[in-house]
């Protein structure tokens, strides 16, 4: 069917407006708008045909004036997501039931295919998207857009979703006996209470500890961004009396419903800085994408610890720096260990000691160094965990080893790939 006697049956079912008419035909003459094909179409019938220029007085029968309304659309679209600040985007559209009913209606009777041309929902979303990112100097985004608006033409509402924003970092816990995330107190399952009286186990907190990694870096976040609250994803955890030194644990903060996105993250390092009091400190920070918490949260780390170990008997220089060498390189056989079985499965797993270094030593203490494959326990390493770790260094010295305490000195990403990837971090 030519295009000529499409838009004559078009022209003829009724008043219709240029855009309805061109989206008839919005498979033909690509880049231009379905207005300009439909008034081309008008102009071309009329030549042809030698009849006076039919002039739209009434209403379009298709979607009842609609495709005038872009550019007011726009603008209360704009008006709609007000100073929450974004740079990408995306609109959806409802149309009334009676307007999706006329536009499929045309198609079918025009085409003899309702999928034919273009549904005015994918006009409308493109049209009234156009003039918003022009507006706002702010690009159209189909992934994950920064703001989705959603043109309720049934409800005569507009509704605005803003995605969470993203900020990378590696933080440095410079105390011990700081857990990474908000710990529930076990006495009163984080309610504070119990027995009607303030829990003698968190004096009514609800947490088992005052502070959390996750406590002096996300509220900082999540002020500078204006969000509504944060959550924070880390590479792994350290134990809660473990310090996390050298460069630091890649983490992630995810602000929700944030108003501004394009903070200056080196004001947030001094700000959390001082919010933090010297037990966290953070560096690296970027702005990134929310791939980055998956890709955080599940990139393989190898982790480089220091223990500081004591022995139950005097151990000799020689002795100690043998047993050492015996596990450097090694594949460990590990029982899941005694103080996390509570709440891990009983598992043999089998990881490996990269590197493992003595960084000082007496007769009784020492500080080793371990370059660990991820998910090595460390403590087990040291003291065998009553056999469950083999080897280990207390079962090659045959004698008890206390770990007194221990640091994670680096967080690393095992293989090719690094945790800051480019691709995930979002340009300033
Ligand atoms: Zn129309
Ligand atoms: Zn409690």
């Amino acid at each position: 069917m030519d295009v000529l006697s499409i838009a004559r049956d078009a022209l003829d079912l009724g008043p219709i407006c240029d855009a309805c008419l061109g989206r008839c035909v919005a498979d033909r003459s690509r880049g231009l708008t379905n207005h300009d094909r439909g008034n081309a179409l008008r102009v071309v019938v009329s030549m042809v045909d030698d009849e006076p220029l039919e002039v739209v007085g009434e209403p379009c029968w298709v979607c009842e004036g609609l495709t005038d309304r872009y550019d007011a659309l726009a603008e209360q679209a704009v008006e709609a997501i007000g100073d929450i600040e974004f740079r990408t985007y995306q609109v959806g559209t409802r149309v009334s039931r009676f307007v999706e009913e006329n536009d499929i209606l045309l198609r079918e009777e025009i085409r003899g295919d309702a999928d034919a041309g273009e549904p005015i929902k994918s006009e409308v979303n493109r049209e009234v998207g156009k003039r918003l990112g022009a507006m706002t100097d702010t690009r159209v985004e189909f992934g994950r857009p920064d703001v989705l608006v959603l043109l309720d033409m049934e409800a005569d509402e507009i509704d605005v979703t803003v995605n969470s924003a993203f900020v990378y970092g590696r933080y440095r816990k410079l105390e011990r006996g700081i857990p990474q995330t908000r710990w529930p107190c076990y006495e009163c399952d984080g309610s504070g209470q119990s027995n009607g009286e303030t829990c003698p186990g968190c004096d009514g907190s609800g947490y088992r500890y005052d502070r959390s990694v996750e406590q002096l870096i996300a509220p900082v976040i999540q002020e500078a961004m204006g969000g509504e609250s944060a959550t924070f994803h880390g590479a792994g955890r350290e134990d809660v009396d473990a310090r996390m030194l050298g460069r630091g644990r890649p983490f992630v903060v995810e602000v929700d419903e944030p108003r501004r996105r394009m903070v200056d993250t080196s004001e947030l390092v001094d700000r959390i800085a001082e919010y933090a009091d010297g037990a966290v400190e953070v560096n690296e920070l970027a702005l990134a994408n929310y791939q980055m918490v998956e890709h955080v949260k599940e990139l393989d780390a190898s982790k480089t610890y220091e223990a500081h170990v004591s022995f139950d008997r005097p151990v000799g220089r020689p002795a100690l720096i043998d047993a050492i060498e015996r596990l450097a390189g090694r594949t460990i056989k590990q029982q899941t260990p005694t103080r996390v079985s509570h709440r891990r499965a009983d598992l043999l797993r089998e990881r490996t000691v990269h590197e493992i270094d003595l960084v000082e030593a007496t007769e009784t203490h020492a500080i080793i160094s371990v370059h660990g494959e991820g998910g090595l326990y460390i403590k087990e390493l040291m003291h065998g965990d009553e056999g469950r770790t083999d080897p280990s260094l207390a079962g090659l010295l045959g004698i008890g080893v206390t770990v007194d305490a221990l640091d994670v000195v680096s967080v690393e990403a095992d293989g090719e790939q690094a945790f800051d990837d480019d691709e995930l971090l979002v340009g300033n």
